[in-house]
């Protein structure tokens, strides 16, 4: 665990708190995107596909922090886009950090040299740099050459002017577990506070659709990665039991709530990665209106591959809170690398759709006659 203390003890304490009230849909992350322009245009991202009248769109400083309050969340993330672009953002990051909430400030780092000095380092305040691999991987996935250079630079920056920065890595198809762990003591060794990795999720709006990893094949790889790891000191930033997931150990359902999004349409229903499910104005209508049990990998096509942090570490720290020894046991064993993984459910709407087809695929109706 890259986390300081600090931030641990603050974070424990809300979740103890929410627990001692009863609450059963609390937040923990707020995914706050202020914009959707980016100054890159990656294989994999689902957020810049949209018409440059949205793209020049951007939610205000007043708006944000409107969004904070509502939310509550003891952490703030804001990804994009690129919210290194937005005019606004030193004083959102203020903001928000007055508010005593942690601040993960997403960025390709492109701007970062630039922009870095309109910021103040602060316990509060983490540049998650954006980094899917070393060189040759990481500027293939932002599909521009010198990126990778410019995020190292950026990072050394960074860290050399006493900030907290994370390494921010999204595996996607073609990834093995010896580079992936190269990687990870690359990342190290630059001195960075902590790793957040997970498989990336398969946008419907993604520009390429070959890129994401499908089916077990994310356990497995976890697998290969976690079984380097077991002679290394990476900090992953990350409960044991949502690593452990994401080596097929853990038998979850998402938590969509834990990471409610506000964006420039409103707040997204039911979760950050998809976009098409409609917006409300408020947080609590989010909270009152959403189907939510109409999403998850069982229920809902759109979500049949995903094991995104935004979903599932709410669940594992949910987890964690109900279950502490096991959660304590993985920490100290971490995640299991052998054996058999915990069987996936099938999914409710395949067994739906296998009732009202015969085997060769054409609906049968059945009249029965008086
Ligand atoms: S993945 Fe991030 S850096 Fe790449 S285009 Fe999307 S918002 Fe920009
Ligand atoms: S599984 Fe959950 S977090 Fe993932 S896309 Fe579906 S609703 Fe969102």
């Amino acid at each position: 665990m890259g986390v300081p203390l600090r931030q641990q003890l603050a974070v424990g304490s809300y979740l103890i708190k929410q627990k001692l009230k009863g609450v059963k849909k609390y937040p923990l992350v707020l995914m706050l995107e202020p914009l959707f322009r980016c100054n890159l245009a990656c294989a994999g991202c689902g957020k810049i596909d949209y018409p440059d009248d949205i793209l020049d769109q951007r939610l205000s400083f007043e708006e944000c922090m409107q969004a904070v309050d509502e939310c509550d969340a003891p952490m703030v993330s804001i990804p994009g886009g690129e919210p290194l672009i937005h005019k606004e953002m030193p004083q959102i990051v203020a903001g928000i950090i007055e508010r005593k909430k942690f601040v993960y400030l997403c960025t390709n780092a492109l701007l970062l040299k630039k922009r870095i000095d309109d910021y103040t380092p602060s316990p509060y305040l983490t540049f998650s740099i954006h980094l899917d691999g070393m060189q040759e991987r990481h500027d293939t996935s932002v599909c521009q050459e010198g990126v990778f250079d410019r995020a190292v630079e950026a990072i050394k920056l960074a860290l050399e002017k006493g900030f907290r920065v994370n390494v921010n890595c999204t595996l996607f198809q073609g990834e093995n577990s010896q580079e992936v762990a190269d990687f990870l003591d690359y990342a190290m060794e630059l001195g960075v506070e902590g790793v957040t990795i997970a498989p990336g999720f398969s946008y419907e709006h993604a520009p390429q659709q070959d890129v994401f990893i499908k089916g077990s094949d994310v356990k497995d790889l976890f697998r290969g990665i976690f079984r380097i790891g077991k002679k290394r000191n990476w900090k992953l930033n990350h409960s044991s039991l949502y690593l452990d997931f994401l080596a097929g150990n853990q038998s979850y359902d998402c938590t969509p709530w834990g990471n409610p999004t506000r964006n420039v349409f409103g707040w997204q229903k039911p979760c950050y990665l998809l976009a098409d499910e409609g917006y409300v104005s408020s947080f609590q209508e989010l909270l009152d209106t959403t189907p939510w049990e109409k999403y998850g990998t069982v229920n809902n096509p759109k979500c049949a591959s995903c094991m995104a942090h935004c979903g599932y570490e709410a669940t594992a720290v949910e987890d964690m809170l109900s279950h502490p020894l096991k959660a304590l046991w993985t920490s100290i064993r971490g995640p299991k690398t052998e054996g058999a993984m915990v069987p996936v459910a099938a999914p409710e709407y395949a067994k739906e759709e296998r009732a009202s087809t015969t085997i060769a695929g054409i609906p049968v109706r059945v009249e029965i006659a008086d």
